[in-house]
């Protein structure tokens, strides 16, 4: 698995932003509630503040720690599935060639552009040209 990481640079970028943004949270709550705001509208104000909070925490631990959070995982096939791609389509090499052994299906290639296809396809998904 690799991964990919925020940059130091932009995630204490982010962390400063945040710190403007509670700041303008806590004034903002305050005001309100010295406005005579009802206690909803504080609740919200508390709310923002604290998820501002939690950014700022997060974007410096990012910015300073010795490890950071990756913002993606880069996975290869095996190592974690994706529930979505299983359910809807897009089945890895690997899947497809046991598939076809056990369905007795060919995998075949489009004769326009030379794209792998299923067996099923009536148009090529990569150039969507109608297969013979
Ligand atoms: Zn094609």
């Amino acid at each position: 698995m690799k991964s990919i990481k925020p940059g130091r640079g932009p995630s204490m970028k982010a962390g400063i932003v945040g710190i403007a943004v509670a700041i303008f949270g806590v004034i903002w709550t305050c005001a309100a509630v010295s406005m005579g705001a009802g206690p909803l509208f504080a609740m919200f104000g508390i709310v923002f503040v604290a998820i501002a909070i939690f950014d700022v925490v997060y974007n410096f631990k990012n910015a300073t720690g010795e490890n950071r959070y990756s913002v993606y995982d880069i996975t290869e096939e095996g190592e974690e599935t994706d529930p979505l791609n299983e359910r809807f389509g897009a089945k890895s090499t690997d899947d497809d060639d046991n598939a076809q052994q056990r369905n007795g299906k060919k995998s075949k290639f489009c004769p326009y552009c030379g794209a792998e296809l299923s067996s099923d396809f009536v148009y090529c998904n990569a150039c969507g040209k109608k297969i013979p």
